[in-house]
């Protein structure tokens, strides 16, 4: 793992996973403001957090057309699937 800015992995994995409560907007003000701190200081849990961001935007702002292809297949490589042909 390559979290070279972090003091601890665990730290990463607890941001990372309350992030997508984050983008609900269901976190509380503490939690919160917590999750920006770890933000600030590490950048990869902002790459996963601008990421994440993006694609709720994207995804709210599209609901009604058609994803585009490139960003159907950087979602599922994101998440760790992969589209048979
Ligand atoms: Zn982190």
């Amino acid at each position: 793992m390559e979290h070279g800015d972090c003091n601890s992995t665990s730290d990463c994995d607890d941001s990372l996973h309350e992030l997508y409560t984050f983008l609900d907007g269901e976190l509380t003000e503490e939690k919160r403001s917590t999750i920006e701190q770890h933000i600030d200081d590490c950048s990869p849990c902002l790459e996963a957090f601008d990421f994440e961001a993006e694609l709720r935007t994207v995804i709210a702002r599209r609901c009604h057309d058609e994803v585009p292809e490139t960003l159907r297949r950087r979602i599922a490589d994101s998440l760790g699937l992969s589209e048979g042909p």
